[in-house]
């Protein structure tokens, strides 16, 4: 049986709270243990709030011995990535920049996970600032993957992705620029899914491309992850790019099967011209044999500018990232190394407290947004996105939802790929394509690739497809070969 199995669900621990068959307190105490046991060889956490969240437990269990509706969440333990704003609580980006700073409020993810009674664990490890693909950019150091230590988890949000595949909470929350949900998720075979862009706020969450960035679940079953999107999605005055329309009834679209849907296996991204493991090419075509046999029509589609989409990607997300990083000065927030001038202080501050990438990332974006450059570069790089948009608009005419795989491969060992950027970035080349046109995107454990390692099947959909989106990816897991070893 699959590790991941052996775990109660969020569906399940609610349910099971909120009637008093079990209590919060029992629930996280056995999530605490499991964290115990494990954490130590895996890393998935930057700060683990034991102590805070055993006080929460004890609260949600007095309030419903009073009879009290907790909420959709009784008493389950969630994490959360650490670039999501905890009042009070450290929230570092995996960045020593941070060091020492502790966020005045609350993002609106967490206010709403707490009216829906969840119990926060901790803060899960990141690639710093949300740049890169295997969580070995952190500043505290790696996580590793679950089912084999000796690998990444992938990234960027590898460290929420690792607790829910270890058993340390049923689901999390993670960020996703260009695939940090789905990448992971793949890797580490859970449930990842990225909402339409503007579905859920982003109040709160410290900012690496505005353009792109979106917050969304992490879960062992696709009804869990439908579960938190809908507890964190739908509109919220706080945020400025979001959508004013509630979020929809994820969860009573699970059963209604793919009979008559119209799915579309993306040709650019099967990876024809190589790069792509054998393994993971195989288990997409059988996906998609599955959802033709649960009655759904198959086809293969054209995207052809998806071609262009990490050449796009890595020009824009740069720039907007080199913008929003700006405010990191050591004036306002975290380390400060104070110098005889101010501009000598700021050099100093962000010298000291900026790792590798995120540097490479600021002079990339700063380069690209240069005068004389911007068109050339920039510019032509916002072109690209618009043709992007235009050749999905054209699949979706004749197509529900597209499917691809979500990564290349299967999770690799440490140390593979933090040589050369470029081969890094290449493990973004199925998720980056519908995250430059906003729309949303998940990945579905389906089956295992090369040493029994999970992969992850991606189910792409139009702007606000959600429900589409998460039909498929139910008819995905229940076709599912075996499971994640
Ligand atoms: N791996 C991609 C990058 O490094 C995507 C990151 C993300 O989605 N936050 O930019």
């Amino acid at each position: 049986m699959s590790p991941v199995e052996r775990f109660q669900t969020a569906a399940g621990v609610a349910a099971a709270v909120a009637t008093g068959e079990r209590s919060a307190r029992s629930v996280l105490d056995e999530h605490l243990a499991r964290i115990d046991e494990r954490e130590g060889e895996i890393h998935a956490f930057n700060h683990l709030l034991a102590d805070e969240a055993r006080a929460r437990a004890d609260e949600i269990d007095a309030r419903i011995a009073a009879g009290e509706d907790v909420g959709p969440l009784a008493g389950v333990p969630v994490a959360l990535k650490d670039n999501l704003c905890t009042r009070g609580i450290p929230t570092t980006c995996s960045s020593k920049i941070l060091d020492g700073w502790r966020p005045p409020y609350d993002a609106t993810v967490v206010t709403r996970l707490r009216d829906a009674g969840a119990v926060v664990i901790g803060k899960t490890n990141l690639d710093e600032f949300a740049m890169g693909s295997s969580t070995e950019n952190s500043a505290f150091g790696a996580t590793r993957n679950p089912l084999d230590t000796s690998r990444v988890p992938g990234g960027s949000s590898g460290g929420s992705a690792a607790a829910v595949a270890a058993g340390f909470a049923p689901i999390s929350l993670g960020s996703d620029t260009g695939g940090s949900i789905r990448q992971p998720a793949a890797l580490c075979g859970v449930v990842g899914a990225k909402p339409t862009y503007g579905r859920a706020s982003r109040y709160g969450l410290i900012a690496f491309a505005s353009s792109l960035d979106q917050i969304g679940p992490f879960a062992r079953t696709v009804e869990d992850a439908a579960l938190l999107m809908e507890v964190v999605g739908g509109h919220d005055p706080l945020d400025a790019t979001s959508i004013p329309e509630p979020f929809p009834d994820l969860r009573g679209t699970l059963g209604r099967g793919v009979e008559g849907l119209r799915i579309g296996l993306v040709e650019e991204l099967l990876g024809g011209e190589g790069g792509f493991q054998p393994e993971v090419q195989a288990r997409t075509r059988e996906a998609a044999d599955a959802l033709e046999a649960a009655g759904a029509k198959v086809d293969v589609v054209s995207v052809p500018a998806s071609t262009y989409g990490l050449s796009a990607y890595y020009l824009i997300a740069p720039a907007e990232a080199s913008s929003n990083l700006a405010r990191f000065d050591g004036v306002r927030f975290g380390l400060r190394d104070e110098r005889a001038t101010m501009g000598e202080t700021y050099d100093a501050t962000r010298t000291a407290g900026f790792g590798a990438e995120v540097k490479r990332r600021i002079m990339l974006g700063t380069y690209a947004l240069s005068s004389g450059y911007y068109d050339a570069y920039y510019g032509k790089a916002q072109r690209v996105r618009t043709m992007i948009i235009d050749d999905f608009d054209a699949a979706y005419e004749r197509f529900d939802v597209l499917l691809s795989p979500s990564s290349p491969c299967v999770a690799f060992p440490l140390g593979d790929k933090t040589a050369d950027p470029l081969t890094m970035y290449l493990n973004d080349v199925c998720t980056i394509p519908s995250s430059l046109a906003g729309h949303p995107a998940m990945s579905v454990p389906f089956g295992t690739g090369a040493e029994g390692l999970p992969v992850g099947i991606q189910v792409m959909a139009p702007a606000l497809g959600e429900e589409q989106m998460f039909r498929v990816a139910a008819a995905l897991e229940a076709a599912a070969p075996g499971g994640a070893r």
